[in-house]
């Protein structure tokens, strides 16, 4: 069994709306948007490993913050498995001991709180009874998505993308896929805005998702505040027999 709690999932913020944060059991996170401030002091104490999608802010905007509540918290280090791309941002523009302190050297290099796993596309981690394999999608920076797979199911999380061959190609090689959850994060009527910043709208998802080939609950994230009843309306109308459904925060998925 695994279970996904969804701490954030908007392409946002204001009252109620968090961006992207997946808890995967009490161990994991996919994405350290703002929905990992929900967390107590207790569960964000169980996090070992943080997989990072890319290196844009509104997935990465918790993980400062989270390191540094977990000084002197755990003994172990936080381990974050991203692209080499968006490891080198980070040490570049985040942790660089002016937006933040370099983490990966604190309190010693020997024994740091943070510790950084490069990953490419296909690249497939063991945790226990979960295989988390990296990706690739397409973005305005080096991006990835992840799908995990225990011995009976799959879930597989896009990431931030626009169209991608590797990506569904991928997916349709996972046996198995009971959730697929997916970005479509601006309306029809923004498809410029898509072009521009390499996301979906309604009318692009659908043109790839003709790609795949089995027949998962798909999980719509990452909507622009304010706009989320017209993607799903779109969205539905879009991809008739779909088995479409809008990821909010708060949900949890048992497979
Ligand atoms: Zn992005
Ligand atoms: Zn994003």
């Amino acid at each position: 069994m695994m279970e996904f709690r969804i701490l954030g999932c908007s392409g946002g913020i204001g009252s109620g709306l968090r961006t992207t944060c997946l808890l995967l059991d009490e161990d994991v996170l996919i994405d350290v948007g703002t929905g990992v401030g929900d967390l107590s002091l207790e569960e964000l104490s169980r996090i070992q490993h943080i997989f990072l999608t890319h290196s844009h802010l509104d997935h990465i905007a918790g993980l400062p913050l989270l390191v540094d509540t977990l000084f002197g918290v755990k003994s172990k280090p936080l381990t974050i498995h991203a692209l080499p791309e968006t490891i080198e941002t980070l040490k570049q523009h985040i942790f660089n001991w002016q937006i933040w302190p370099d983490f990966a050297e604190l309190p010693s290099a020997a024994e740091p709180s943070m510790r950084y796993v490069p990953m490419r596309y296909g690249d497939q981690i063991e945790l226990g009874h979960r295989s988390i394999r990296m990706l690739e999608a397409s973005h305005t920076v080096p991006a990835a998505g992840y799908s995990i797979s225990t011995e009976n199911s799959a879930i597989a999380f896009s990431g931030d993308t626009s169209f991608s061959d590797s990506m569904w190609d991928a997916l349709n090689g996972i046996s198995n896929l009971k959730l697929l959850i997916v970005e479509c994060a601006f309306a029809n009527e923004q498809q410029e805005l898509s072009d521009l910043a390499k996301h979906y709208c309604p009318k692009y998802l659908a043109e790839d998702i003709k790609k795949l080939k089995n027949n998962p609950k798909i999980a719509i994230t990452h909507l622009k505040p304010g706009y989320e009843e017209q993607i799903m309306s779109e969205c539905e109308a879009a991809m008739p027999g779909r088995d479409l459904l809008q990821l909010r925060t708060g949900d949890r998925f048992k497979f």
